[in-house]
Parts: structure tokens; C-alpha cells; sequence
């Protein structure tokens, strides 16, 4: 099942007060042609996007994926979005949800080529189901993501910690991961440093202290990562954002892939190499995680 919303945006008003946008979205027969060939998106995979985690019809962490939405508009010069109004959409989205695990996109392209405004859209549909990865885990393996640290201050046009809808690149690593049978990989910068999975954050535990690469490497600050710190600190873990070398990836005390969907997945080997699961501990955070949050 699949629903969609066109919002209509002002960017000259992006500040509309408003109390309802609802006039402004556009049911969408998810079945029909419903984007223009001159789309940026498709042409040039030129926008930005988020998928949000909905349980029993609630969107999780709304605020927080809308932020980062607005972080990555501003990387990328796109207009600021009207953030009620993505609210409202979202809303509107996540009431046509089931009961059980569903997802929302928000997408926000360029527009059409010469055309007069950005183009976005929202959809709704049931999230695939991903209770094994959460319980069994998954093995991963690295791989060179092909630039160093300081890539990202040095060349912010590569866009690196925008969420853009060029995943081509992610994509490809997935399927590397695969032939070299593993299930999922963690890119390391070309100087030696972990950073995150193709649609994932990484997280280590280290003794009592959970640790996780700054985002200042050119990574995607995770909402889900975000989450799982603020629930181990009030458990009394300490957490940190820290710069990472690979040798310290087999040396942790236990490793998970979290993002909105997957939620948290123990990481079971990493290049060939066991390591060790605390299944009662992931099993609690995923318990939080698909509790309702804000
Ligand atoms: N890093 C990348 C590259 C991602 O694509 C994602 C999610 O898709 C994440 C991290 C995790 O982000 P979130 O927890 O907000 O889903």
C-alpha cells in the first residue's frame, strides 16, 4: 500500500502562519504516472529525502527528521521547507497508516529543469519486515569509502551529511557487501577512520561507554543513533561522538547498524572476524526504539 501527498510550497513565503495546509496536498493514485520526465530527482538524483519510522500510526522522532530535512535543504541551496507544513503532511500520512511497522517518505527535488519550484511529495507504505536482522543480526564488512577526513570541510559541494537522493553510491556498497557475503558494510575514509553504514549509523560499546564517529567526518547524523544515546544515558551509560580508527571496530565489546526502519541490528562479524552480541541489551533497546517517541 502506497499513498502520496504533492504539497504545493511557497519558498518566496516561507514563513506562511497559517493553521492549515491541508488544501495544499494532493492525493496521489500511487499506481499512476505521477512525476514529469524534466524532474530533477530522476534526471539528476538532485534533492533530498528522509524515511521515518511509524509504529501502530505514529511517526517516530517527527521533529528530528525534520530537522535534519531543513540541514540538508541548506546543504544542498534548496529552499528552506515550511516545516508546519511538512508536519501537517506527515500527519496526514502516518493517519492513513495500519496498525504494525509502516514507513514515510519525505522527498524534496529540485524540481523541474527550467521549471518555476522545488517538487515534493510524502508516502506512506508498510515497512518490510525486519524482525531477524534485530534479533539474529547481521555481518558486515568494510569498505574504502575513497576520501580522507578533512574531504568534507575542504569540498562542501560533495554534499557529504546531506541526506540526498543520490544513494546510487550507497547502493553499490550494499551489493559489494553481498558478493563478498556479507549483509550490510560500514565505510572507512581512505586515511584509516570509520564512519557509517550505506543507510545506517554505527554504534560501539566500549566497557560502559557507547561511542559512535562524529558526524563532522562527513556522515549523516542518525536520528536513530540519537535516540539510542539519549536511552543509554538514562540508563547511566556514558556516550561520545568520537573519531574512530578501524582497528578499534574488532576490539569493541559489541556493535549495532541503527536507522529508522531496521532499528538496532547487533552486528555479528565484521570482515570475517566474530563479534560478540549482547542479545538481552539489543533487545531492550529495540523494545525503546519501537516504543512511541517524539
Ligand atoms: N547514515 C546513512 C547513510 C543513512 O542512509 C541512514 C538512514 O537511512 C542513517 C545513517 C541512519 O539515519 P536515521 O537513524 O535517521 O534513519
Amino acid at each position: 500500500m502506497a499513498w502520496r501527498f504533492a504539497l504545493t510550497i511557497d519558498p518566496a513565503n516561507p514563513s506562511d502562519a497559517r493553521d492549515s495546509f491541508a488544501d495544499t496536498f494532493t492525493v496521489i493514485d500511487p499506481s499512476a504516472p505521477a512525476l514529469s520526465v524534466g524532474e530533477l530527482s530522476t534526471q539528476r538524483g538532485d534533492g533530498i529525502f528522509e524515511s521515518i519510522g511509524v509504529i501502530d500510526g505514529h511517526p517516530q522522532e517527527t521533529t528530528a527528521h525534520l530537522e535534519r530535512l531543513a540541514h540538508s535543504a541548506r546543504l544542498c541551496d534548496l529552499p528552506e521547507p515550511h516545516l508546519t507544513q511538512w508536519r501537517q503532511a506527515i500527519d496526514t500520512a502516518a493517519a492513513a497508516c495500519g496498525p504494525g511497522e509502516s514507513v514515510i517518505k519525505l522527498i524534496l527535488s529540485r524540481g523541474v529543469e527550467h521549471g518555476p519550484a522545488p517538487t515534493a511529495w510524502v508516502t506512506a507504505a508498510t515497512a518490510p519486515g525486519r524482525s531477524a536482522v534485530r534479533e539474529h543480526g547481521v555481518r558486515v564488512v568494510t569498505l574504502d569509502r575513497g576520501y580522507a577526513m578533512d574531504v568534507p570541510a575542504r569540498a562542501p559541494w560533495l554534499l557529504l551529511g546531506a541526506k540526498t537522493l543520490s544513494y546510487a553510491v550507497n547502493m553499490a556498497a550494499l551489493r559489494e557487501a553481498h558478493r563478498r557475503g556479507a549483509d550490510d558494510a560500514i565505510f572507512v575514509s581512505s586515511d584509516g577512520f570509520v564512519l557509517e553504514a550505506p543507510t545506517a549509523s554505527l554504534i560501539l560499546r566500549r566497557g560502559d561507554t557507547f561511542v559512535t564517529p562524529a558526524p563532522n567526518g562527513g556522515i549523516l547524523h542518525g536520528t536513530t543513533q540519537l535516540s539510542v544515546f539519549a536511552h543509554l544515558e538514562a540508563q547511566g551509560f556514558a556516550t561520545a561522538y568520537e573519531t574512530i580508527p578501524l582497528t578499534d571496530l574488532t576490539t569493541a565489546d559489541a556493535a549495532w547498524l541503527v536507522s529508522s526502519v531496521r532499528l538496532a541490528a547487533p552486528i555479528t562479524a565484521i570482515d570475517g572476524a566474530a563479534l560478540p552480541v549482547d542479545a538481552e541489551l539489543t533487545a531492550s533497546i529495540n523494545r525503546y526504539l519501537l516504543s512511541p517517541r517524539d
